[in-house]
């Protein structure tokens, strides 16, 4: 606990790894990666469905590997496998179960205040992710039907009638893998569902033909009721559904009381104020992965992060 480390990276997502093999193979000595979840890749394991395909150049962003993780193409399992050879093979202090509150520097150095104690390191990579807390509708969700309004797959079971709400690759991709053993209805917003990769595209415009997944396309939920235990949607132009289950897939939110305990300066959205070289406001600081972004982000650019921000601590 009296070490200091070079550099502690918390959130052991993509980000966090990239960054913690980047340190290793880049010639940093003392790493330490701690993950609140009993595993690596928290995110990975609930938000993705089994045998999801991991697609590298996520939501059309092309994106070449700049350093040494060669993360290509595959599915949630062998994702999932990648990485867990990457940490067994890249030796490291890996603490899991492993929750970070707070940050605070002093004379150059960072204490680190976790779950399982002080950690005390040269240089902090944030990569936290933002799923930690997805993104909820404004409106209410009443507490009766609570268990039946969802955030990822973890509760459907076949037969059921489910709504997924969304209109990015997460929102198509849980369409159209629900609609082969469910009652699949698909609401978004606008008209058209034009932000999903070419895959995602061609995957949904096809399941709308074959009609196992309903469109109901350019229209927003005015609220939620319960309907003897099931989920009324109330919708804006009037109609009104009953459903199993609802499944929001629209995206997480930035983890700014995290980010404050951390001293960090924020914009006005509460987006952490980030340099070209991914440092924070706060000198020593970095932010990789999604949480670097106001929305998007992917698995082969938070790798880059973690490659970009070992180059630039190396650097100093
Ligand atoms: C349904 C879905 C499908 C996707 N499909 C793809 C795809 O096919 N291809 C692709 O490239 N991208 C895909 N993405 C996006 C990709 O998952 C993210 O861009 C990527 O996981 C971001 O990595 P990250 O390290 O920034 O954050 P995360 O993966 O969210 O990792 C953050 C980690 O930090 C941990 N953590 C959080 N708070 C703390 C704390 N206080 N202390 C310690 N640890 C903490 C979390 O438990 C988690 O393990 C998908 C996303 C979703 C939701």
């Amino acid at each position: 606990m009296n070490d200091i480390y070079d550099i502690i990276i918390i959130g052991g997502g993509p980000g966090g790894i990239g960054s913690a093999i980047e340190a290793k193979a880049l010639g940093l000595e003392k790493i330490l990666l701690l993950e609140k979840s009993d595993n690596h890749s928290d995110t990975i394991r609930k938000f993705y469905k089994e045998n999801k395909r991991v697609d590298k150049d996520w939501q059309g962003q092309i994106v070449e590997i700049e350093g040494n993780v060669p993360f290509s193409d595959g599915t949630k399992e062998s994702t999932l496998d990648f990485f867990d050879d990457l940490i067994k093979s890249h030796k490291m202090d890996a603490f899991f179960n492993c929750e970070v509150d707070k940050i605070t520097k002093n004379e150059g150095l960072f204490n680190v205040r976790s779950s399982k104690g002080d950690f005390v390191g040269k240089s902090i990579v944030i990569a936290i992710g933002r799923m930690g807390k997805p993104n909820k509708p404004a409106y209410k969700i009443p507490a009766k039907i609570r268990s039946r309004v969802n955030f990822n797959l973890d509760k459907c079971s076949e037969g059921e009638n489910i709504l997924i709400v969304g209109g990015g690759d997460s929102a198509t991709e849980y369409a159209v893998e629900l609609g082969k053993s469910n009652s699949v209805t698909l609401n978004y917003r606008r008209e058209k569902i034009n932000r999903p990769n070419p895959t995602n595209i061609a995957l949904i415009e096809r399941a709308f033909k074959d009609a196992t997944v309903t469109p109901k396309l350019g229209v927003d939920i005015d609220s939620l009721e319960d309907a003897d235990g099931l989920v009324q949607v109330n919708y804006k132009d009037g109609t009104t559904q009953i459903y199993d289950r609802v499944i929001y897939a629209i995206g997480g939110t930035t983890p700014v009381d995290f980010l404050k305990s951390a001293n960090l300066a924020l914009d006005a959205q509460g987006e952490p104020i980030i340099k070209e070289n991914l440092e924070s406001s706060v000198e020593g600081i970095y932010i990789a992965g999604d949480i670097a972004f106001k929305s998007g982000g992917s698995i082969a650019i938070a790798l880059n992060h973690g490659y970009r921000i070992v180059k630039d601590i190396m650097a100093k």
